[in-house]
């Protein structure tokens, strides 16, 4: 089926994630809220309890495509705060409005905000102990350069943490789930934003990113050990999950 969406190659398509993203910055919490009524949070927490980071000042994540700092907050504060977390996104905007939220939640002095691309990470080889992305790995253009590098980064016995929106395999849920995001969404992201474009980008995004199988290959096929996936509200989300051993 095509609704509309033009195919983009990878240069441009980063031009225009990155458009989308410096759009809604400012109203991306909201949006988020909005788009997966809530769920985001449900799915959030879960990732965090699967990750469970280690209550140590030493224990260093990197939350790549970290927009507006959500999953390493949550991460800091799991740890008692005393977990270290780096937000690494390609998109200053973004990050800008993380770290203001930041400063106000206190939360600036274990934090490191870091603008790059996840396809070419600057960090030194096993840099730490686990890498986390939520949201983001569908909106890079070369999903095993992403891969490589998180696997690069990681320590021995490190972590990799996947959340992505997935295949839905329940049969009515489906057909509901599609008539939300093909006609909902842009709706809602025109009466918000004053502007469907970025939506219908984020919707179209996801039909085009691998079902959990083939992401747990892609996984794999970057060197990672014992890779698993968990489905979340019948796979409107799924966590993978795989080691570097
Ligand atoms: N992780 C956050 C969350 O769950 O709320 C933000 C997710 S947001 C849907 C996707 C983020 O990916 C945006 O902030 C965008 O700028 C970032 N992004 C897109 N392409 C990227 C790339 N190549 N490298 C790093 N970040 C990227």
């Amino acid at each position: 089926t095509s609704y509309g969406f033009r195919e983009v190659p990878g240069g441009e398509k980063q031009d225009l994630v990155n458009q989308v993203f410096h759009k809604v910055a400012k109203r991306y919490d909201i949006m988020n809220d909005v788009m997966s009524m809530g769920m985001h949070r449900a799915w959030k927490d879960a990732m965090i309890s699967a990750l469970n980071p280690r209550k140590e000042p030493g224990y260093r994540v990197l939350d790549v495509a970290g927009g507006t700092g959500d999953i390493a907050f949550r991460i800091v504060e799991a740890s008692g705060r005393q977990a270290h977390a780096t937000v690494l996104d390609i998109n200053g905007s973004m990050l800008g409005v993380g770290a203001e939220r930041a400063e106000k939640k206190k939360l600036s002095g274990n934090l490191t905000f870091v603008e790059a691309n996840a396809e070419e990470l600057p960090f030194e080889p096993a840099s730490f102990d686990a890498y986390t992305i939520a949201f983001g790995i569908r909106n890079v253009p070369r999903i095993d350069a992403a891969l490589s590098e998180a696997y690069r980064v990681l320590k021995r016995g490190g972590r990799l943490l996947v959340l992505e929106f997935s295949e839905v395999d329940m049969p009515l849920l489906d057909r509901i789930y599609d008539a939300w995001s093909f006609n909902a969404i842009p709706q809602f992201g025109k009466a918000i934003t004053g502007d469907a474009e970025p939506y219908q980008y984020l919707v179209e995004s996801i039909r085009k990113f691998p079902n959990q199988e083939n992401f747990a290959a892609m996984i794999r096929q970057a060197g990672f050990s014992r890779v698993t996936y968990t489905n979340y509200t019948g796979g409107i989300a799924a966590l993978h999950s795989g080691w570097k051993l």
